[in-house]
This record gives structure tokens, C-alpha cells and sequence, in this order.
């Protein structure tokens, strides 16, 4: 019988929080997730990211402390659904664990802010009722890149300070030295489940956590956050909502066009080229400063003009297609008339439909030359 994969949960200080795991096959790591605020000592913030990478390994799990009697139950909903979406490449699994019931009486309402269109569009529309935002290194901030996420963290402070509410600032090693060893599919896989990781590591705090949305209603497809995946992470004390499907993107960036705190702050890149906050040639970068054109919205945090070869080379994905044709038509009506820019559109747009094309002909490229490169070897 192969053993399962053993999480140790270790005694550490208030605002810092680690697990040591170790594989059937015998592979220790130790995670650490650490915050300004106090966090939660049991073996429940482990569960979500736990249970996603025993079942994309195939290992069942077993924990050696208690955890929340919700979140498990929540667990077998969240395994229901992960075997939905990838039946070929997930398996169900078994939880060992002792169920326990915990009270902490926290009211807070957080929401994870990193800065970019879905959080900033979730954190002004809520503010009413947001009482902290959570700000995570580590996650698509590299752990080692300590300049970027010391920009990013700064951005995020003074917004935080100027939309009135207190930041909860942490980081993580769930995605550096656990995601990425296994390795686990960041996007479609893991990142859900690593979030809600450090929304239940704040249950002293928080009884609501928001995680703003991906994606609108008519675009929704298996992701590691959505509608359906992340309320089964919720425990007996901290529930996840996953805020926003009618709005689609044109319209968050509309919405937050409007705020001042989001145009001086607003940081969508995740590629940072030469060093740049927004580097304003990848993907993300561009079809924000679409967007913003569209919406008429000066943002200081991007390069002044759109560099339109950017936008003829970007890459995309078959949902973005949609948002680019609705940017387009917006930019007709915002009367900009940019005919070099429109082109540049319509050209991302043509591409798209061969991009699946192209990598099919790519694989197929690469299998008709290795059966040459047999075929020479014989
Ligand atoms: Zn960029």
C-alpha cells in the first residue's frame, strides 16, 4: 500500500504559520506563510492547497491535526468538482483528519488586492463593506524577486491608506516551494486553492473573504478560482465569495477608470520586462491599455502610448477575443480613430483564430520530426 502524503503542522510564532510535508516517495519541504496580522495555527489553512495537489498526484492525505468539520465536508464538494473539469488528470482522493469545530467570533470582510483591474474593481465597489485587504507575496510575485514585490507592496500600502482600509500584508512559499516543485498548473490548477490557504490563515481576523473574479459569467470555464470551486473552501468560521460575474472586463475597467486611487496605483503586469511596473508590451499589459483607451482613462502607471506592435504580437487566448472586439467598437465611440491602433486590433484578432491552428501544427511539426530522428537512428 502506498502511504499517503503527511502534513506536520509546527509550532511557530503568531504571524507565522508552517506545515512540513513529505511525499509517499519519502520528499520533505516545509512551507511558510507569514503575516503582519496573527494567523491561524491549526491544520485547516492547509487543506485546500493540500487536497488539490494530492489529487492532481493521485495521493491520498493525511493530517496530524485537527481541522475545521465545514471545510471537510466542503472538501468532498471541491473534489466533485475538480474530477468534473479534469477527469483524466485528477483522481479522488482519501483525508485523514480529525474533525474539530472552531469559534473565533472574527467579523472582518477581506479582500485579496493585488493590485490590478478585478481587485481594484472589487475593493471600490465593496468598500462599504471591506474591512481589510489582503496583499500576498509570493503568489504572482516571484519569492525571490524582493524589488518587484517591494514596489508592488508600496503601491499597495498607499492604496490601501487612500481607500481607507488596512492592509493585511503576507507572504507564502505555498507556491515556490510546493506548486511549482510538484509541479502544479499555477492557473488552472492551484492558484484558488492557495488563496484560500491565506484566507483561512486569517480566521482570527475575517469571517468573509472576497476573491474578486477572472471572469464574467459567459466566459467562465475550469480555473483554479471560481463561482463553483471557491465557496466549497469555506470553513465554520470563514466564508469565501467570489465577487462579480455580470460585469465583464470593459466594464471593471470603466468602473475603476474612474477612481483616482486605481489610476496612480493600478499594476497588472506579471512579466515585468526590464525591470518595468507595467512593461506595456506583454499581453496583460496591452489589452489593459486597450481597455483604458476605450474607457477613456488616464492611467499613470503605464507607458504614455500604446505600442501598437505589441498589440499585433500579443498573444491570446480565444476569450479575449470578445473583449478586444468590444474594445474596439468602444474606441469608435470614444472617438478615437487611430487607424495604426485599430489594425494593430483587428490583426491580434485575426491571429487569434489561428492560434489553436498553430499549435496544433506545432505538435504535430514536433511529432512528424522525432518519428525522422527514430527513423534515422534505426
Ligand atoms: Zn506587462
Amino acid at each position: 500500500m502506498i502511504s499517503p502524503m503527511a502534513v506536520h503542522v509546527e509550532g511557530t510564532g503568531a504571524g507565522r504559520i508552517t506545515a512540513r510535508i513529505t511525499t509517499p516517495s519519502g520528499i520533505e519541504t516545509r512551507v511558510t506563510t507569514e503575516s503582519n496580522y496573527p494567523l491561524d495555527h491549526s491544520a485547516t489553512p492547509w487543506l485546500p492547497p493540500l487536497l488539490t495537489a494530492g489529487m492532481r498526484k493521485g495521493w491520498d492525505i493525511a493530517f496530524d491535526g485537527p481541522v475545521d468539520s465545514t471545510a471537510l465536508r466542503g472538501a468532498s464538494g471541491a473534489q466533485k468538482i475538480f474530477l468534473d473539469w479534469y477527469p483524466k488528470r485528477f483522481r479522488e482522493v482519501s483525508i485523514s483528519a480529525e474533525p474539530a469545530r472552531v469559534v473565533t467570533g472574527a467579523t472582518g470582510v477581506g479582500c485579496f488586492f493585488s493590485g490590478g483591474v478585478d481587485s481594484f474593481y472589487s475593493a471600490i465597489t465593496e468598500s462599504d463593506r471591506i474591512t481589510h485587504l489582503i496583499f500576498v507575496h509570493g503568489f504572482d510575485i516571484d519569492i525571490d524577486d524582493e524589488s518587484l514585490a517591494a514596489r508592488a507592496l508600496a503601491g499597495a500600502r498607499e492604496s490601501a491608506a487612500e481607500l481607507g482600509t488596512p492592509l493585511i500584508e503576507v507572504k507564502t512559499t505555498m507556491r515556490s516551494a510546493f506548486g511549482n516543485r510538484l509541479p502544479l498548473d499555477w492557473g488552472y490548477d492551484f492558484h484558488g486553492s492557495a488563496l484560500a490557504h491565506v484566507g483561512l490563515a486569517l480566521s482570527q481576523h475575517l469571517s468573509t473573504v472576497i476573491i474578486p473574479s477572472s471572469n464574467c459569467l459567459e466566459e467562465l470555464a475550469p480555473w483554479g478560482s471560481h463561482p463553483d470551486l471557491d465557496p466549497l473552501w469555506s470553513s465554520g468560521t470563514v466564508v469565501f465569495e467570489h465577487h462579480e460575474l455580470e460585469l465583464h472586463r470593459l466594464g471593471k475597467i470603466r468602473r475603476i477608470g474612474e477612481n483616482r486611487t486605481a489610476m496612480n496605483h493600478l499594476r497588472v503586469c506579471w512579466e515585468n520586462l526590464d525591470g518595468a511596473f507595467n512593461c506595456g508590451r506583454c499581453a496583460k499589459c496591452v489589452r489593459t491599455q486597450i481597455g483604458l483607451a476605450a474607457a477613456r482613462a488616464q492611467c499613470a502607471t503605464f507607458p504614455e502610448f500604446i505600442d501598437v506592435r505589441a498589440v499585433r504580437r500579443m498573444n491570446m487566448r480565444s476569450r479575449d477575443r470578445g473583449y478586444l472586439k468590444t474594445a474596439l467598437a468602444a474606441l469608435q465611440e470614444s472617438g478615437i480613430t487611430d487607424a495604426d491602433l485599430r489594425r494593430a486590433v483587428n490583426t491580434a484578432i485575426r491571429r487569434s483564430y489561428w492560434t489553436p491552428a498553430v499549435f496544433y501544427m506545432r505538435v504535430a511539426g514536433s511529432r512528424v520530426s522525432q518519428v525522422i530522428r527514430l527513423r534515422l537512428r534505426r
